[in-house]
């Protein structure tokens, strides 16, 4: 589940915890107050779910105002992408080998080229502790995206890719004390951002299921943002990683319905503006004057005396969230409880990570 809110595709979460959605719908990129839609009021006929009250949000001072920044360090400089699915010749065993039969070609990762040097890379369990994401048919994707990320990592460190993950236990990113104003999610979510450009990696990749109240909605996607000073290759990982999790699923034996790669640009319209995933789209930036508007107190938020706004800190590499299937559709969630398809997902997530790192040698 993303971290936004779309009318066509609302999200699950446990009655219980149907609040702290709410929560997480604003301090992923939305406004203070979420728009409502039809869809959201409806719960869907799957297990104990319902959808959260957009308008229960905490205030997040900085998830108001979305624009670009133009100080973004530049991309790499290779501009050609069709040498992505090209590698070397595969050495290395599958680390999966399952009862369906596959080709060479999606059974075994190219080991990157020597020349390319050490790459680190990002992988995101999105979600955790308090917020569990989408939940259906018995999979919980707070859970399911930490196990992803644990297969994703031990794939990429099998090929010499250096991975670091932004949660490794069902907590938030961040652990410090509350600011005032600050929801968690939020600052959660700046936490990933931060990990990624201090160790300044060359992806940053977040792994989520997608929840919806149809219960047909079914497949996956991968989002990217186009307003970003490298959103060419923004747009280029999350092909890649999509043609990898399409790919290898199909190839375990599995159906695979492909969502396509997707702009988040303007994944919610809000009053007349665009708001982008807060993971992949550019800083934001929320005023003195906002904050007073809405009874908030800037000094508390943050704000040092005099200071007339703040800004987030956007993602400084290409980055990509990929939406492995619903689990509020029967057949996805299947896939969800396949230890076969779920690798079979890892390592398509894994191939789309290798064939970007090899397409664009440092
Ligand atoms: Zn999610």
């Amino acid at each position: 589940m993303r971290c936004s809110a779309r009318a066509n595709a609302p999200y699950l979460v446990f009655a219980l915890l149907a609040v702290t959605l709410a929560a997480a719908l604003v301090a992923c990129g939305g406004p203070s107050a979420a728009p409502s839609t039809a869809s959201d009021s409806t719960a869907a006929a799957t297990v104990a779910v319902t959808t959260a009250p957009a308008t229960a949000a905490a205030p997040d001072a900085a998830a108001t105002v979305a624009e670009p920044t133009a100080t973004a360090p530049a991309p790499p400089t290779a501009e050609s992408t069709a040498t992505a699915a090209a590698g070397p010749a595969p050495v290395v065993a599958p680390a999966n080998v399952g009862a369906a039969p596959r080709d060479a070609r999606t059974t075994q990762l190219a080991p990157l080229p020597l020349a390319t040097g050490a790459r680190t890379v990002v992988i995101d369990p999105g979600h955790g502790a308090d917020e569990i994401g989408a939940a259906a048919f018995g999979v919980v994707e707070k859970q399911s995206n930490l196990e992803l990320a644990f297969r994703v990592e031990r794939l990429l460190a099998a090929q010499g890719v250096r991975v670091l993950l932004t949660r490794r236990d069902d907590v938030r990113a961040f652990s410090g004390p509350a600011i005032a104003g600050f929801s968690a999610q939020r600052r959660d979510l700046q936490a990933r951002v931060d990990l990624a450009n201090e160790e300044r990696v060359d992806v940053f990749v977040s792994l989520h299921s997608n929840g919806s109240t149809s219960g047909t909605e079914r497949g996956a996607e991968v989002y990217y943002n186009a307003a970003r000073p490298h959103s060419d290759f923004n747009r280029t990982l999350a092909q890649l990683l999509l043609d990898g999790v399409i790919a290898e699923v199909r190839a375990a034996g599995f159906e695979a319905i492909n969502r396509g790669a997707k702009d988040d640009s303007c994944l919610r319209a809000f009053q007349g503006r665009c708001f982008p995933l807060f993971l992949l789209g550019p800083e934001r930036v929320t005023t003195r004057d906002e904050v007073l508007r809405r009874g908030g107190n800037p000094e508390a938020l943050g704000f040092a005396p005099g200071q007339d706004a703040i800004r987030s800190r956007a993602t400084q590499m290409p980055a990509a969230l990929v939406e492995l299937f619903f689990v509020s559709n029967a057949q996805d969630a299947a896939l969800l409880r396949s230890d076969d398809a779920r690798e079979a997902m890892a390592r398509g997530v894994a191939r789309g990570v290798l064939d970007y790192l090899a397409a664009y040698p440092r």
